[in-house]
This record gives structure tokens, C-alpha cells and sequence, in this order.
């Protein structure tokens, strides 16, 4: 089946806006079995508009169109394909009034133009937005007056604001795909989510044992992040969840110590769902992160049932105030050693009465290394009641990557101390 997508937006040709629509929908497609076959990037203007969708039309039975469904002037895709597709507009009533309320909500003057977005092709499925304005479209071609005889189409539109775009597609879009195709979506994916082991680690360490269900069965792939390796088991068929459970299970018994999560499942979240579950609370110290790793847990929500507070205590003089590290530690092992991580561990612990603490202390570079200590060097500590364990690491790699790492390295040492939850 020829999928494609058509992103518009000016602003993706001039190389101002990252196109995450086209990854994003691109995976989310793929999760399902389907694989987009062709993607375009076009400005707005009504030629390339029409063009891009006619030539679509002409391959492909799924095609979705972003952007430019908003109340400005440029933003032009609704009425275009409407008029390529021969279709009259009307007003959505449901859609006029959500966007009536979306302003009185935020007790602010709806501007006359906004009106525009409620106007939608006949025939068209409206898919209410409901973290914007503007609405997406489904429209079912059948027949598609562009496409081979007597073959249908599935047009889908969808506003440009990644915010209103995702959650439009995860909860409206894709349960109508399963109406509309349901053979493809037939089809199981998982994703194993590990962290601490390299990509060939995990290909050497399960490919072999999962050969008699790779060969032919289901499909394994990996993605190889910073800090972090996925792997991706698809398999078709009647017996597909049967085929992926027994290869999760194999997996599991090799790298399960590694594997911290499935699907769409990140780390800190996986932490904070832990911690929920065992009742314990957390505080966190950080040197060469810079808050970087309570950053990542102030991400999810419900973190506030759990995380104290955190402490960046880039100085010594830091160090000494807020978490007693001792001066005698700094002037005999330094601010980045062992030793130091564990104080700062252990006295954010008992400042903050949590009982787990993290702390790390590191030479991010690309200045500061020694022989002893290079750069990349990193101590972690995570203190809790009965013991304090440290870990020593050298990250050489650019300040960010370096901080991601450093986070990434510390919230798995947590999330291996607490009990598993799912
Ligand atoms: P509105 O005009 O109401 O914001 P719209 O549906 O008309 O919504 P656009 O005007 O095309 O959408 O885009 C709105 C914003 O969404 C853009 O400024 C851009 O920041 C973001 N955006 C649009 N397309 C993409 C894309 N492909 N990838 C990432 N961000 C995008």
C-alpha cells in the first residue's frame, strides 16, 4: 500500500522549524504496519498545495496533509483541497462552538478570522481539536478522482502545532486507520526500551537465541540512541502477540536487567511510577548536570508525590552549605571523586528526610581534565537507607550529550535499586 505524507509550511523549507511531523508520523504509521512510501516538504502557496495532493492522490490510498488549517491568511490547505476536490465548505457547528469557548474560556475577544477554521469540506469527518483551534479532516474518496478506476483514497489533514497534531493522530486518526485498513493494522509491534548496553551487546547477545523466530516469524530491528537501545520485534498474522511474547520472553531472560521499559515508555517516567508504587521519595544533588536530571523528573507528572527537591551545587563552598560535604573531602579527593558524590548523596538525603538521593559530580570539558581525572569523568551515588552505592564513568563526550548521559546513568541506578513496576 503507497502511503505518503505532505507537509506544508514555508517555514520547513527556510530551515526554520525542524519537520518532527514527518518522524513522528512516520513511526507512528510504522507501529501499525504501515510504511510511508513517500514524504514531501512544500511551501504554502496554492500550486504547490494542489499539485503535491493531485500527484498523491494519483499514487497513494493514504495521504496526510499537515498544517495550514489555522485563522491566518497563509494558512490556506482546507480551501484548497476543498476546491481541488470539488468540495463546497460548511460550518462545523461543533467545531464553531469549541472555538467560541476556547476563547471565553481564556476570557480573551474572538477575532472574526478564527471563524474560518470551523468551515469544513462536505463529506468530511471532523476531528475536533482539543488542545487548539483548528479541527483536522478525514475525507474518504471513493472513488478517488485522481487514483487508478474504481480504487479508494483516504485524505487526512491535520494542523500544524505538533501539540494539536499529536494527540489528534494518536487518539482520532489512528482508530479510524483500523476501520479503514484493517488488514494492515493487523499486525503486532513492540518495543524494548534498554539503557547501559551497546547496540552490538544486544544484536550478539539475543540474535542468535531468537533465530527460530526470526527466521520468518517476526522482524527485529534496533535503533541505537545516546544512552539508550531499542529493540523493535513485528510480527503478522494470527499468531503475532504469541510470536512477540515469546521473543520478549527470551529476550527478557538475556538483557532483562537492561530493559527498562516498552513502547513509548521513557526512563524518568519509569522511575517515578516506581517510586510511586514503593511510597519513597527522592532528592537529588547535581554538580555537573545542573539540574539537568531534575529537570527530566520535574517532566512527569505526578512527580511532585515523590521528589522533594534538588539541590545544584556547583560550587565547593555549595557543597559544603547545602548537602555538608566535608572540607577535608574536597581538599584531600577533590569536588569530582568518589568520595564527594557519596557526601553530597548522603547529605542531601538526610537535609532533605527523602528516602533515596542521587548525586552527581563530573568534568564535563572540554577544559579541566587531569591524567588522574580526564575529562568525561563522572561519579554517581545514590543514597538510601541501608547503603550508599557509587559508580565511576568516563563520558567523553560534547557538555549536552555529556549531561544526557550522566542523567541517564543515575536515574537507571535508581530505577534498578526499586522494586520493578509495570
Ligand atoms: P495555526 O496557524 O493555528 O498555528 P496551522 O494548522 O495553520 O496552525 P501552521 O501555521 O502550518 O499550522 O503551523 C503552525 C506551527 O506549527 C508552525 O509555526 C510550526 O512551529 C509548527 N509546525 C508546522 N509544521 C511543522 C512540522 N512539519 N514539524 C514541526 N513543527 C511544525
Amino acid at each position: 500500500m503507497e502511503i505518503e505524507i505532505i507537509n506544508t509550511g514555508s517555514e520547513l523549507l527556510l530551515g526554520r522549524v525542524l519537520n518532527t511531523h514527518q518522524q513522528f508520523l512516520c513511526s507512528q504509521l510504522a507501529n501499525l504496519g504501515m510504511v510511508v512510501t513517500r514524504q514531501v516538504a512544500i511551501s504554502d502557496t496554492g500550486p504547490a498545495i494542489q499539485n503535491a495532493v493531485r500527484e498523491a492522490l494519483g499514487r497513494a490510498e493514504l495521504i496526510i496533509v499537515t498544517g495550514g488549517l489555522g485563522p491566518t491568511s497563509d494558512d490556506i490547505t482546507r480551501d484548497l483541497i476543498a476546491e481541488l476536490l470539488g468540495k463546497k465548505l460548511r460550518v462545523d457547528a461543533e467545531a464553531l462552538s469549541r472555538i467560541e469557548q476556547f476563547f471565553a474560556q481564556r476570557n480573551r475577544r474572538m477575532p472574526e478570522t478564527t471563524k474560518v477554521q470551523a468551515l469544513v469540506p462536505e463529506g468530511s469527518i471532523v476531528l475536533q481539536n482539543a488542545h487548539g483551534t483548528a479541527p483536522g479532516l478525514v475525507i474518504e474518496l471513493d472513488p478517488n478522482p485522481f487514483g487508478s478506476a474504481g480504487k479508494r483514497a483516504v485524505l487526512v489533514m491535520l494542523p500544524g502545532p505538533p501539540r494539536e497534531l499529536r494527540p489528534m493522530f494518536s487518539k482520532q486518526v489512528i482508530p479510524l486507520l483500523g476501520k479503514y485498513f484493517p488488514k494492515l493494522t493487523a499486525f503486532v509491534c513492540r518495543t524494548l526500551k534498554t539503557t547501559g548496553i551497546g547496540e552490538s551487546y544486544v544484536e550478539e547477545k539475543i540474535a542468535g537465541p531468537l533465530k527460530h523466530l526470526t527466521d520468518g516469524r517476526i522482524e527485529l530491528g534496533y535503533c541505537a540512541r545516546v544512552g539508550e537501545v531499542d529493540v523493535r520485534l513485528v510480527a503478522h498474522g494470527a499468531d503475532g502477540e504469541c510470536c512477540v511474547a515469546e521473543a520478549e520472553k527470551i529476550i527478557s531472560g538475556l538483557i532483562g536487567a537492561h530493559i527498562f521499559g516498552r513502547d513509548d515508555d521513557v526512563l524518568e517516567e519509569v522511575v517515578v511510577r516506581q517510586l510511586i508504587a514503593a511510597k519513597k521519595t527522592l532528592a537529588i544533588a547535581e554538580s555537573c548536570t545542573g539540574g539537568f536530571i531534575c529537570h527530566r523528573i520535574t517532566n512527569v507528572p505526578g512527580a511532585s508525590e515523590v521528589f522533594l527537591n534538588g539541590m545544584v551545587t556547583y560550587s565547593n563552598e555549595s557543597k559544603q552549605r547545602l548537602v555538608g560535604v566535608h572540607s577535608e573531602t574536597l581538599a584531600q579527593f577533590g569536588a569530582v571523586s568518589e568520595a564527594t558524590a557519596r557526601e553530597m548523596a548522603e547529605g542531601a538525603r538526610l537535609r532533605s528526610n527523602a528516602d533515596y538521593a542521587i548525586a552527581v559530580t563530573g568534568i564535563a570539558g572540554p577544559g579541566g581534565g587531569s591524567t588522574e581525572k580526564p575529562v568525561g569523568t563522572v561519579f554517581i551515588a545514590l543514597a538510601g537507607a541501608e547503603k550508599t552505592v557509587t559508580q565511576q564513568h568516563l563520558l567523553q563526550y560534547d557538555r549536552e550529550t555529556f549531561k544526557f548521559v550522566t542523567s541517564q546513568l543515575a536515574l537507571d541506578l535508581l530505577r534498578r535499586t526499586l522494586p520493578l513496576h509495570r
